[in-house]
């Protein structure tokens, strides 16, 4: 029993720090996002499309979480100023971001010009559904060529999250996935989920993912105005 006990103590202690983040974030009027996925499914082209898109409306900073390398935030920085990368090799976890790596990349960040900020956290759809990170929303991206099986096997981190970004929709004609099946299983594990189809490559669907960010920035703004 001692081993559970241990797993708890870990989750509660992460989870206060977490609240922290989100406190120090609120302060500083900064909306931000977990972005989950599987390596490959999108998550680094979808915040490049997404700062595309928003980046004469909103002062945007990204952190990158990978178990190594600066790959992404090379991808990433020249697009925005202010990128942390938070590599996780040799760390206590390192297949997940976790609450205390965000706080340290946060003191590193402008806060005060931020308005939003994008987490990419480490590829896998098992760590990262554990441990909250501080974020407003976590998001799970989904691509076609991984098989539309993904909410059976990895029910919990689909659950949890508040949209599902299924990517690479021009891969449609060549691959094997239900599109209605898929929503419909995330429909049953969380029936509030947002889905928005998109193809990162062609930049379908990116504009319904943008207005749906802004939408939820301007609700969360609105939100700590009236606890002040
Ligand atoms: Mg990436």
């Amino acid at each position: 029993m001692k081993r559970i006990e241990v797993v708890q103590n870990i989750l509660e202690a992460n989870d206060s720090i977490a609240a922290q983040n989100q406190q120090l974030l609120n302060r500083n009027g900064v909306f931000a996002i977990n972005i989950m996925a599987a390596p490959g499914a999108g998550k680094t082209s979808l915040i490049l499309q997404t700062i595309a898109k928003l980046k004469d409306k909103l002062r945007i900073a990204v952190i990158e979480g990978d178990v190594a390398s600066t790959l992404d935030s090379e991808k990433v920085r020249n697009e925005v100023a202010d990128v942390v990368q938070i590599n996780t090799r040799n760390m206590s976890e390192s297949c997940t971001l976790i609450a205390n790596m965000v706080g340290h990349a946060l003191s590193r960040l402008p806060l005060g010009d931020i308005d939003l900020l994008l987490i990419e956290n480490v590829g896998n759809l098992i760590c990262p559904s554990e441990f909250a990170l501080g974020e407003h929303k976590r998001v799970v991206i989904s691509s076609l060529p991984e098989g539309d099986d993904k909410p059976a096997k990895y029910p919990v981190i689909f659950a949890d999250a508040d949209a599902v970004v299924i990517n690479k929709l021009d891969f449609l004609p060549y691959v094997e996935f239900d599109i209605d099946s898929f929503q419909n299983a995330l429909k049953g594990l969380n029936p509030k989920i947002e889905i928005f189809q998109v193809s990162c490559k062609t930049g379908a669907g990116i504009e319904d993912w943008c207005a749906w960010l802004l939408k939820e920035l301007e609700a969360n703004k609105h939100k700590a105005q009236t606890k002040k």
